[in-house]
Order: C-alpha cells, then structure tokens, then sequence
C-alpha cells in the first residue's frame, strides 16, 4: 500500500499532480465544486468525494490546490471541512499559494485538534506538473513533512523543506516577485525588438543561447510571439500572488518597487478583459503602449 490520498482541487494544477500520484501507486479520492473535473480524473482511476470531508476519510493525507486563500479557508474551515473530520492520517497539506498570515493560523487551530498542517506551495506550472518536475517548497515541522515526502516525489523534483509554518508560501512569493517581473522583462524586451523590425523568434532564441536566458522566456515565449493568450497560468492568480507578495513585504517594511511597477500592468491587462487568460498575455499590455 503506497498510501492514500485526499484530493481537493483538481483544476490546471490539480489534475495534472493527481494522475501522477495516480502513477505512482496512491490510491486517490478527488474532491472539486467543479463536477467536470472530479468525473474526468474519475475516468482515470481516482474515486469521487462528496465533500471535503468524505475526500477526508481513510486518507493518509489530504492535500489541497485551490486558488486563493477563501478556498482554503472553507475546505478547513466551512461545513463538511476538514476541522470537523479531520484525515485518520492526521496530516493536511496545502500546495496552494495563499496568505502566509493564514496558514500559520490554519496551522496553529490545526494543532490544537492534533492535525499536522504542511504549507507546500510549487513551481512548474502545468507542463511541470504534468511531468512531475514541480519544484516543492514546504513549511512545518520536520516529522510531518517527512510523512509527506513520498507524496511530493510523485509530483516534484526538487523538494525542500523551507523551515517553520508559513516558509514555504514565504519562498513561493519570493518566486513569484521574480516571475512577474521576469515576464515585464521578456515584453519590453519584445517591444523593443519588434518596434526595430528583428524577427521576435530569432530574438528569442538569441536570447536563449546567452546571460538573458529564462524559463519565461523559453516556456512562455513562444505563445507571448504568436499572440496565443490561452490559460496556462492566468493573469488574475498572478495578481493574486503578487497582492499577497505586497501584503508581506509591507508588514516587514520592505519596499519592492519593480513588483509595485509590474503589478500596475498586472491590472492594466485585467482591466482590459485579460484576467483569465494566460500570463503571456501581459503583452498585450506593450501592445497597446507601443500601438501595435
Ligand atoms: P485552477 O483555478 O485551474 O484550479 C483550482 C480548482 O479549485 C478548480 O477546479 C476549482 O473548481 C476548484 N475550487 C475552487 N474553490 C473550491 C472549493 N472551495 N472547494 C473545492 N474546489 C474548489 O487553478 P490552478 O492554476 O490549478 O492553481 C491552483 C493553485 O496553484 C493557485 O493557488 C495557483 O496560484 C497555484 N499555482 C498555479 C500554477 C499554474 O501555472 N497554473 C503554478 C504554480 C502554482
């Protein structure tokens, strides 16, 4: 028995992370207030749950990818939520990007009823998740992120433990600063070079090959050139990732003015209808400037 999995959340993210714990031998039960989605990983071998609850029950471990921090404050919180009946294994990870405020919190009522609470938010996108190269990045107590360990192999390559509740989201928004930014880069760079008539693949490639390479430039690039916006990471998680970046950086008195910058575009783009759509479209937002 390789041990049992709750599931709850299986969107972009999600589904991709149950079939390879599928994969690996878990025995998975999926929880999502999307019906589609639990019934395709269903095809696939995972069990329906009805409630978080149920997803709960037998589980060595429930984990949850949701998108923001409400999500995951009614799975643990709400009716039929994990508080109330909580797994027989006794260990909840959520592999979300939320408030660090929260989890800590989360973590600490999870204490009290003897529920170990892991924060393990990822790196990878979808293509990471789909090939079980997410980079995992976890906060809480050493003998609890043990227990998950064998779980995050199944999903991710490298795993860390980051040190005490809330680490993990804390590195993650480190990440995530970076990430924006970067993609800012990548599209001024492509303005430049395209308002100067250089072929943006061979500009891409160039930059490739030299000190301006990136995993935005080589995983998001080509679909920022051809204009192709669809959702891989969406414009309107990213802005959630970058308020919850700001939020942390103001309690600790730091300023992070490029963040403040990229952010302002950030909701240029979702001001201009782009809030689902993946984040290469932040181009379009040096489309307009640039009138083209
Ligand atoms: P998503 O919106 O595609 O998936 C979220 C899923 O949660 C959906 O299927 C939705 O129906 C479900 N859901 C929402 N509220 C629920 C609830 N209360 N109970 C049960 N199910 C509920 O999002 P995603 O892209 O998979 O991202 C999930 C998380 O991972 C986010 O925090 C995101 O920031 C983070 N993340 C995303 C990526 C990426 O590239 N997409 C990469 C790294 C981290």
């Amino acid at each position: 028995d390789k041990g049992s999995v709750g599931f709850i959340g299986v969107g972009t993210m999600g589904l991709e992370m149950v079939r390879n714990l599928l994969k690996a031998g878990h025995t998975v039960s999926a929880f999502d207030l999307n019906e589609a989605a639990v019934a395709d990983i269903v095809k696939e071998g995972a069990s329906r749950a009805r409630t978080p609850a149920d997803a709960a029950q037998r589980a060595d471990i429930v984990i949850t990818m949701l998108p923001d921090t409400p999500h995951v404050e009614a799975t643990v919180y709400g009716e039929n939520g994990l508080l109330k009946s909580p797994p027989p294994g006794k260990l909840i990870v959520d592999m979300s990007t939320i408030s660090p405020v929260a989890v800590r919190r989360i973590h600490a009522d999870l204490q009290k009823v003897g529920v170990s609470f892991i924060d393990a938010p990822v790196s990878g996108g979808p293509l990471g998740a789909k090939n079980a190269a997410l980079s995992i990045m976890a906060g809480g107590e050493a003998d609890a992120f043990a227990k998950a360990e064998p779980f995050f192999r199944a999903m991710g390559t490298t795993i860390t433990h980051a040190g005490a509740s809330g680490a993990g989201q804390t590195v993650k928004l480190c990440n995530q600063l970076i990430c924006g930014i970067n993609i800012q880069a990548i599209c001024e760079a492509l303005a430049l070079g395209r308002a100067s008539g250089v072929d943006l693949d061979l500009l891409r490639r160039v930059l490739l090959g030299g000190s301006a390479a990136s995993w935005m430039l080589d995983k998001l690039g080509p679909s920022m050139i051809a204009g192709d916006t669809g959702a891989g990471f969406r414009i309107d998680l990213m802005l959630k990732d970058l308020r919850l970046v700001q939020e942390h950086a103001q309690a600790l008195n730091v300023p992070l003015p490029g963040t403040a910058l990229v952010t302002s575009q950030y909701v240029d783009a979702r001001a201009h209808g782009e809030g689902s759509n993946g984040n290469q479209a932040l181009f379009r937002v040096y489309d307009r400037m640039t009138n083209q």
